[in-house]
């Protein structure tokens, strides 16, 4: 029985005043019990979130970190600095990072190694453009992105991936219910053919547009084990409401 899993990837948004009025209203009204909860900041404000999510069920991410462990990396930040401040997620490989920072299968694979022996818990993105989907490459490039980034890694337990088609981004437009199901199987079959991977227990979540309208008919298909949510998120009710059909 996988746990689902509801993320909340802020980007680059908010302020100091804005993410303690975001968290205040989120911790106010998080269940007790149910989906398993996370949000991701900016690194600016990381520390300020995890003193106001302490000691409560939501956890905090990071949307980014480097592969390198320390030193003369200007600008960059490692896993241990992450784990240092209280960080338990990283978010790798989302297709932002692929888009403006030519982030590449190899590149997210050191990143992976990285995170891992630093003990984060990692969740990994895929997922397909318009035009990869339209000429039908879309399993041929999510199935390469996971090889890319997976094959050889040690210590995979725990880890998530994050299926978010690249034209269902902050566009509005949603992968159908069977859509994402589709390639939720298919990813999990992929991953049952790498070596340290537990398939049935890696959970799969769903990017693209989550909202509350959306959330229960995503969450209903077998293999989608909770959501990555950007824009959703930045609304407590809606990211609540998210959580809240994560837990039915
Ligand atoms: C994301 O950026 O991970 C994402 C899924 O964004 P949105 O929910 O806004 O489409």
């Amino acid at each position: 029985m996988r746990q689902t899993l509801v993320v909340g990837n802020w980007k680059m948004n908010g302020s100091r005043a804005s993410v303690a009025h975001l968290l205040g209203e989120i911790l106010e009204a998080i269940p007790a019990s149910g989906a398993e909860v996370a949000v991701c900041p900016s690194y600016v404000h990381l520390a300020q979130a995890i003193e106001l999510c302490a000691g409560s069920a939501v956890a905090v991410g990071a949307q980014d970190c480097s592969r390198m462990p320390a030193g003369a990396y200007t600008g960059e930040v490692s896993a241990d600095m992450l784990v240092d401040q209280g960080c338990r997620w990283v978010i790798l490989g989302h297709s932002e990072r692929r888009q403006y920072h030519a982030e590449s299968d190899a590149l997210i694979a050191e990143k992976l190694s990285a995170a891992v022996a630093a003990g984060l818990q990692v969740i990994v993105c895929v997922g397909e453009t318009r035009e990869q989907r339209e000429s039908g490459e879309a399993e041929a490039v999510v199935a390469g992105q996971l090889r890319g980034a997976l094959q050889g890694q040690e210590n995979l337990a725990g880890l998530v991936v994050a299926y978010e088609p690249v034209w269902a981004i902050g566009t509005g437009l949603t992968a159908s219910p069977e859509q994402a199901q589709a390639m939720h199987a298919f990813i999990r079959a992929c991953l049952s053919g790498l070596a340290g991977v537990d398939a049935d227990a890696t959970r799969v979540l769903y990017g693209g547009s989550v909202k509350a309208g959306n959330a229960n008919q995503l969450f209903a298909q077998q293999d989608i084990d909770g959501a990555l949510v950007g824009g959703a998120a930045l609304d407590a009710g809606e990211f609540l409401a998210i959580v809240g059909a994560g837990a039915a």
